[in-house]
Protein backbone atom coordinates (compact mmCIF):
# COMPACT_ATOMS: atom_id res chain seq x y z
CA UNK A 1 0.00 0.00 0.00
CA UNK A 2 2.61 2.35 1.27
CA UNK A 3 4.53 1.93 -1.99
CA UNK A 4 1.66 3.33 -3.77
CA UNK A 5 0.96 7.36 -4.48
CA UNK A 6 -1.13 8.81 -2.65
CA UNK A 7 -2.48 12.77 -2.70
CA UNK A 8 -3.62 13.70 0.82
CA UNK A 9 -6.01 16.48 0.10
CA UNK A 10 -7.51 19.44 2.59
CA UNK A 11 -10.12 22.18 1.74
CA UNK A 12 -10.80 25.15 3.82
CA UNK A 13 -14.31 25.94 3.19
CA UNK A 14 -16.65 28.27 5.04
CA UNK A 15 -20.15 25.86 4.93
CA UNK A 16 -19.93 21.91 5.69
CA UNK A 17 -22.72 20.91 2.47
CA UNK A 18 -21.51 19.41 -0.81
CA UNK A 19 -21.24 22.78 -2.34
CA UNK A 20 -19.40 24.74 0.30
CA UNK A 21 -17.29 27.65 -1.17
CA UNK A 22 -14.06 26.64 -0.85
CA UNK A 23 -11.54 29.18 0.37
CA UNK A 24 -8.02 27.04 0.18
CA UNK A 25 -6.84 24.20 -0.77
CA UNK A 26 -3.91 22.33 0.82
CA UNK A 27 -2.48 18.91 -1.22
CA UNK A 28 0.38 16.60 -0.20
CA UNK A 29 1.98 14.13 -2.62
CA UNK A 30 3.58 11.03 -0.74
CA UNK A 31 5.63 8.51 -2.64
CA UNK A 32 7.38 5.65 -0.99
CA UNK A 33 5.55 6.64 2.11
CA UNK A 34 7.78 10.21 1.71
CA UNK A 35 6.56 13.98 1.81
CA UNK A 36 7.01 14.33 -2.64
CA UNK A 37 5.46 17.57 -3.18
CA UNK A 38 2.88 19.99 -1.73
CA UNK A 39 0.03 22.54 -3.00
CA UNK A 40 -1.42 25.38 -1.83
CA UNK A 41 -3.39 28.00 -3.09
CA UNK A 42 -6.24 30.59 -1.30
CA UNK A 43 -9.58 30.96 -3.10
CA UNK A 44 -11.39 33.98 -3.54
CA UNK A 45 -14.64 33.42 -1.28
CA UNK A 46 -16.50 36.02 -3.92
CA UNK A 47 -15.68 34.02 -7.02
CA UNK A 48 -16.43 30.39 -5.08
CA UNK A 49 -19.67 31.58 -4.67
CA UNK A 50 -20.49 33.38 -7.65
CA UNK A 51 -19.53 29.54 -8.95
CA UNK A 52 -22.61 28.25 -6.74
CA UNK A 53 -20.46 27.60 -3.11
CA UNK A 54 -22.54 27.60 -0.32
CA UNK A 55 -22.00 29.16 3.08
CA UNK A 56 -23.33 28.47 6.40
CA UNK A 57 -23.55 30.39 9.94
CA UNK A 58 -22.24 28.03 11.86
CA UNK A 59 -19.22 27.38 10.02
CA UNK A 60 -18.86 31.62 9.83
CA UNK A 61 -18.93 31.84 13.33
CA UNK A 62 -16.80 28.68 14.07
CA UNK A 63 -14.23 30.68 12.14
CA UNK A 64 -15.07 33.84 13.93
CA UNK A 65 -13.66 31.61 17.47
CA UNK A 66 -10.67 30.64 15.45
CA UNK A 67 -6.93 32.49 16.07
CA UNK A 68 -6.23 35.14 14.26
CA UNK A 69 -3.22 33.25 12.34
CA UNK A 70 -5.79 30.53 11.13
CA UNK A 71 -8.29 33.45 10.37
CA UNK A 72 -6.01 34.75 7.61
CA UNK A 73 -6.68 31.87 5.79
CA UNK A 74 -10.62 33.21 5.31
CA UNK A 75 -10.06 37.41 5.80
CA UNK A 76 -8.88 38.11 2.57
CA UNK A 77 -5.70 39.33 4.05
CA UNK A 78 -3.67 37.36 1.92
CA UNK A 79 -4.08 37.41 -2.32
CA UNK A 80 -5.89 35.06 -3.39
CA UNK A 81 -6.84 32.97 -6.87
CA UNK A 82 -10.14 32.82 -8.55
CA UNK A 83 -12.06 29.26 -7.87
CA UNK A 84 -11.02 27.99 -11.22
CA UNK A 85 -7.74 28.98 -11.70
CA UNK A 86 -7.09 27.10 -8.16
CA UNK A 87 -9.04 23.75 -9.62
CA UNK A 88 -6.32 24.02 -12.86
CA UNK A 89 -3.68 24.47 -11.05
CA UNK A 90 -4.93 21.86 -8.68
CA UNK A 91 -5.42 19.27 -11.33
CA UNK A 92 -1.89 19.82 -12.71
CA UNK A 93 -0.30 19.02 -9.52
CA UNK A 94 -2.84 15.76 -9.65
CA UNK A 95 -2.44 15.01 -13.11
CA UNK A 96 1.49 15.21 -12.38
CA UNK A 97 1.55 11.51 -11.43
CA UNK A 98 0.23 8.68 -12.34
CA UNK A 99 -3.09 7.26 -10.90
CA UNK A 100 -2.95 8.67 -7.05
CA UNK A 101 -4.97 7.76 -4.26
CA UNK A 102 -6.59 10.84 -3.19
CA UNK A 103 -7.32 10.96 0.31
CA UNK A 104 -10.07 13.34 1.89
CA UNK A 105 -10.29 14.23 5.65
CA UNK A 106 -13.90 12.40 6.27
CA UNK A 107 -15.76 10.06 3.25
CA UNK A 108 -18.03 12.60 1.98
CA UNK A 109 -16.14 16.41 2.77
CA UNK A 110 -12.91 17.77 0.88
CA UNK A 111 -13.79 15.35 -1.75
CA UNK A 112 -17.00 15.56 -2.52
CA UNK A 113 -17.01 19.60 -1.82
CA UNK A 114 -14.28 19.42 -4.70
CA UNK A 115 -15.66 17.67 -6.96
CA UNK A 116 -19.10 19.72 -6.89
CA UNK A 117 -16.46 22.82 -7.79
CA UNK A 118 -14.88 20.81 -10.75
CA UNK A 119 -18.76 19.86 -11.97
CA UNK A 120 -19.77 23.62 -11.56
CA UNK A 121 -17.56 24.42 -14.78
CA UNK A 122 -18.30 20.92 -16.29
CA UNK A 123 -14.81 20.48 -15.77
CA UNK A 124 -14.08 16.62 -15.42
CA UNK A 125 -12.61 15.61 -12.41
CA UNK A 126 -8.66 15.34 -12.31
CA UNK A 127 -9.11 11.47 -10.53
CA UNK A 128 -10.88 8.23 -10.88
CA UNK A 129 -13.52 8.15 -8.34
CA UNK A 130 -12.47 4.28 -7.85
CA UNK A 131 -9.25 5.88 -6.69
CA UNK A 132 -10.89 8.04 -3.47
CA UNK A 133 -10.05 7.05 0.06
CA UNK A 134 -11.08 8.65 3.43
CA UNK A 135 -8.44 8.95 5.96
CA UNK A 136 -10.80 9.07 8.72
CA UNK A 137 -11.61 5.63 8.30
CA UNK A 138 -7.98 4.11 8.22
CA UNK A 139 -7.01 6.37 11.01
CA UNK A 140 -10.15 4.29 12.84
CA UNK A 141 -8.84 1.18 12.31
CA UNK A 142 -5.23 2.38 13.14
CA UNK A 143 -5.71 4.61 16.18
CA UNK A 144 -1.64 5.04 17.21
CA UNK A 145 -1.37 6.48 13.78
CA UNK A 146 -2.85 9.84 14.83
CA UNK A 147 -0.10 10.34 17.12
CA UNK A 148 2.66 11.76 15.15
CA UNK A 149 4.08 14.33 17.72
CA UNK A 150 3.44 18.18 17.49
CA UNK A 151 1.36 20.26 15.19
CA UNK A 152 3.66 21.54 12.60
CA UNK A 153 2.41 25.35 11.80
CA UNK A 154 -0.88 26.83 11.96
CA UNK A 155 -4.23 24.39 12.52
CA UNK A 156 -6.80 25.00 10.07
CA UNK A 157 -4.46 26.29 7.43
CA UNK A 158 -5.22 23.91 4.42
CA UNK A 159 -1.22 23.14 3.60
CA UNK A 160 -0.44 22.39 7.70
CA UNK A 161 -3.38 20.36 7.78
CA UNK A 162 -2.46 17.98 4.80
CA UNK A 163 0.88 17.90 6.17
CA UNK A 164 -0.34 16.88 9.31
CA UNK A 165 -2.89 14.00 7.77
CA UNK A 166 -0.35 12.79 5.32
CA UNK A 167 2.06 12.24 8.38
CA UNK A 168 -0.42 10.66 10.04
CA UNK A 169 -1.30 8.44 6.70
CA UNK A 170 1.73 7.34 6.35
CA UNK A 171 2.17 6.26 9.48
CA UNK A 172 -1.23 4.23 9.21
CA UNK A 173 -0.31 2.82 5.86
CA UNK A 174 3.03 1.45 7.63
CA UNK A 175 0.65 -0.20 10.78
CA UNK A 176 -1.27 -1.50 7.68
CA UNK A 177 1.29 -3.10 5.77
CA UNK A 178 3.18 -4.28 8.59
CA UNK A 179 0.11 -5.87 9.96
CA UNK A 180 -0.22 -7.45 6.42
CA UNK A 181 3.63 -9.00 6.88
CA UNK A 182 2.80 -10.77 9.52
CA UNK A 183 -0.29 -12.09 9.02
CA UNK A 184 1.32 -13.45 5.93
CA UNK A 185 3.55 -15.65 7.91
CA UNK A 186 6.42 -14.34 8.81
CA UNK A 187 6.39 -14.51 13.01
CA UNK A 188 6.74 -17.92 13.25
CA UNK A 189 7.74 -18.14 16.82
CA UNK A 190 7.76 -16.46 19.70
CA UNK A 191 11.11 -15.94 22.11
CA UNK A 192 10.25 -14.93 25.59
CA UNK A 193 12.90 -12.34 27.24
CA UNK A 194 12.78 -12.13 30.72
CA UNK A 195 13.85 -8.54 32.38
CA UNK A 196 14.05 -7.66 35.66
CA UNK A 197 12.16 -4.37 33.89
CA UNK A 198 10.06 -3.42 31.14
CA UNK A 199 11.01 0.15 31.25
CA UNK A 200 11.87 1.33 27.64
CA UNK A 201 10.18 -1.48 26.13
CA UNK A 202 7.40 -0.95 23.73
CA UNK A 203 4.73 -2.44 21.10
CA UNK A 204 6.16 -3.25 17.89
CA UNK A 205 9.51 -2.73 19.15
CA UNK A 206 12.31 -4.62 17.31
CA UNK A 207 13.79 -6.95 20.15
CA UNK A 208 15.53 -10.15 20.38
CA UNK A 209 15.14 -10.77 16.23
CA UNK A 210 11.50 -9.72 16.33
CA UNK A 211 9.02 -7.61 16.93
CA UNK A 212 7.54 -6.81 21.17
CA UNK A 213 4.00 -8.05 21.31
CA UNK A 214 3.93 -7.79 25.37
CA UNK A 215 5.72 -6.10 27.42
CA UNK A 216 5.26 -6.44 31.09
CA UNK A 217 7.15 -5.99 34.63
CA UNK A 218 7.70 -9.08 36.60
CA UNK A 219 9.64 -12.86 36.65
CA UNK A 220 9.50 -15.72 35.12
CA UNK A 221 6.18 -16.43 37.69
CA UNK A 222 4.67 -13.94 35.05
CA UNK A 223 5.28 -15.79 32.58
CA UNK A 224 1.49 -17.22 31.26
CA UNK A 225 0.27 -13.57 32.01
CA UNK A 226 2.92 -12.14 29.16
CA UNK A 227 2.21 -14.67 26.98
CA UNK A 228 -1.82 -14.17 27.72
CA UNK A 229 -0.80 -10.06 26.36
CA UNK A 230 0.83 -11.32 23.43
CA UNK A 231 -1.66 -13.65 22.74
CA UNK A 232 -4.28 -10.88 22.46
CA UNK A 233 -2.27 -8.70 20.54
CA UNK A 234 -1.41 -11.15 17.89
CA UNK A 235 -4.74 -12.03 17.32
CA UNK A 236 -6.14 -8.15 16.83
CA UNK A 237 -3.17 -8.39 14.45
CA UNK A 238 -4.81 -11.48 12.61
CA UNK A 239 -1.64 -13.80 13.37
CA UNK A 240 -3.85 -16.55 14.53
CA UNK A 241 -1.21 -19.23 14.00
CA UNK A 242 1.42 -17.66 16.10
CA UNK A 243 -1.26 -16.99 18.46
CA UNK A 244 -2.14 -20.68 18.89
CA UNK A 245 1.43 -20.72 19.55
CA UNK A 246 1.15 -18.53 22.83
CA UNK A 247 -1.45 -20.23 23.67
CA UNK A 248 -0.05 -23.73 23.49
CA UNK A 249 2.84 -22.10 25.49
CA UNK A 250 0.46 -20.86 28.06
CA UNK A 251 -0.78 -24.16 28.62
CA UNK A 252 3.06 -25.61 29.23
CA UNK A 253 3.69 -22.62 31.55
CA UNK A 254 0.68 -23.33 33.86
CA UNK A 255 1.94 -27.15 33.72
CA UNK A 256 -2.01 -28.76 32.21
MG1 LIG B 1 -8.29 21.89 7.36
Amino acid sequence: MINQTHIVIDLETMGVGSHAAIVAIGAVRIERGQHAAEFYRRVDLASSIAHGGTTDASTISWWLKQSTEARAEVDGSQQPGGLYDVLLALSDFIHACDEPRLWGNGATFDLRILGEAYDAFHDPRPWDFRLERDLRTILELYPEAKDVGDFDGVRHHALADACHEAKQLVRAMKAHDRRHTIAAGSAARITVVIEDHAEGVHLGQQLAGGRVVAAMQGDLSELSDALEEAEDVLLSWGCEATAAMARAAITKARGQ
